[in-house]
């Protein structure tokens, strides 16, 4: 994996355009999103398979049902 600034990134948001998507320019790929939750604080959402050394097998699963909710 190369590690490169946010230059090498674009940018997209849907729907109301409060969570900006950060896709890699090159390959497509997510590594993060950045929103603000309810409060306005200021938030992240990062793509673990984005991660170096990092143990995903042991990241534990939590299924949700988005449609009953
Ligand atoms: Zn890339």
């Amino acid at each position: 994996m190369k590690v490169t600034g946010e230059s090498e990134l674009t940018t997209y948001t849907f729907n109301k355009h409060v969570i900006k998507h950060r896709f890699c320019k090159h390959c497509g790929i997510l590594p993060f999103g950045e929103g603000a939750d309810p409060k306005g604080v200021a938030t992240a959402a990062i793509n673990i398979r984005c991660l170096n050394d990092f143990e995903f097998e042991k990241v534990p699963v939590h299924h949700y049902d988005g449609k009953k909710a």
